[in-house]
């Protein structure tokens, strides 16, 4: 059953996903070579690494929004074991697409449709959860945001952070079992940063299990509880982020906090 994103997940340590050998080429181009990860109820993992070196596609990978080419990937909880060297048909991609929910650096909320028709269209049409249950939890999770007075606006009536905000309570409705963000504060204003990443703080404090493509370092050093460092389609480096942070091992770690920090 998913959980109730009002209650959200005990902090247990079970593994919700766990990603082995993930391999993805564009043409002849390899974006992702050999990623494994893991991500564990209730913890935080955070990707970073420069422009290009294939976080958005490892997170794209985990949501089915693309098809990798090859290592394996497995959701006890769910029952799934999937190898994408094989052949994957379309049942087992939705079922791996239907435990995450993602948000993405640009909010991409429907222009045309009020926040609360935002929230809500995915839980009724796609999960066809009734309409009352579904409106209540909207609510609720818009008020944690501080957003839900404003639940009749179209998208154009906010600002960049509370779309934003928005972004984040449309993927809490859909009752994922764990969250994906994609640069969720890259393309804010610097003054609306702090609010979306407070949100997510709390999420991560909440017990939310959350694998998170960031540049905002002070953030991953503070919330994650494993960092990897992505390069040319390799996770070059992992660990706790106050080692990652303080003593990387590798050059190219090294270079890329330096310019950050
Ligand atoms: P990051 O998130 O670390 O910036 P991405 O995963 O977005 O990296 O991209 C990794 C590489 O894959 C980049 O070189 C990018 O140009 C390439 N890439 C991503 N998506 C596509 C696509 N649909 N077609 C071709 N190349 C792509």
């Amino acid at each position: 059953m998913s959980p109730d994103p009002i209650t959200p997940p005990p902090s247990e340590a079970e593994t919700v996903l766990d990603v082995t050998g993930l391999a993805k080429s564009f043409g002849s181009t390899a974006v992702l070579t050999s990623v494994d990860l893991t991500l564990r109820a209730g913890r935080v993992v955070c990707l970073i690494g420069p422009s290009g070196s294939g976080k958005t596609t490892v997170l794209r990978s985990l949501n089915g929004l693309e098809r990798p080419d090859g290592g394996v990937v497995r959701a006890p909880g769910a029952g799934l074991d999937i190898d994408f060297s094989g052949p994957v048909d379309d049942a087992t991609r939705n079922r791996l697409r239907d435990l995450s929910a993602m948000v993405f650096q640009q909010h991409n909320l429907f222009p045309h449709l009020t926040v609360m028709q935002n929230v809500i269209e995915g839980p009724m049409r796609v999960q066809r959860r009734p309409r009352e249950e579904v409106i209540a939890e909207a609510r609720s999770l818009l008020e944690r945001v501080g957003l839900d007075a404003r639940r009749d606006a179209y998208p154009s009536e906010l600002s960049g952070g509370q779309q934003q905000r928005v972004g984040i309570v449309r993927a809490l409705a859909l009752r994922p079992r764990l969250l994906l963000f994609d640069e969720p504060t890259s393309a804010l204003d610097p003054e609306l940063v702090g609010d979306v990443l407070s949100v997510m703080k709390d999420l991560a404090d909440e017990g939310w299990t959350m694998a998170v493509v960031t540049h905002e370092l002070a953030f991953a050093r503070d919330v994650a509880d494993e960092v990897l460092f992505l390069d040319d389609g390799v996770v070059l480096e992992r660990g706790a982020p106050e080692r990652i942070f303080t003593a990387p091992r590798e050059e190219r770690t090294r270079r890329f906090l330096e310019r950050l920090m």
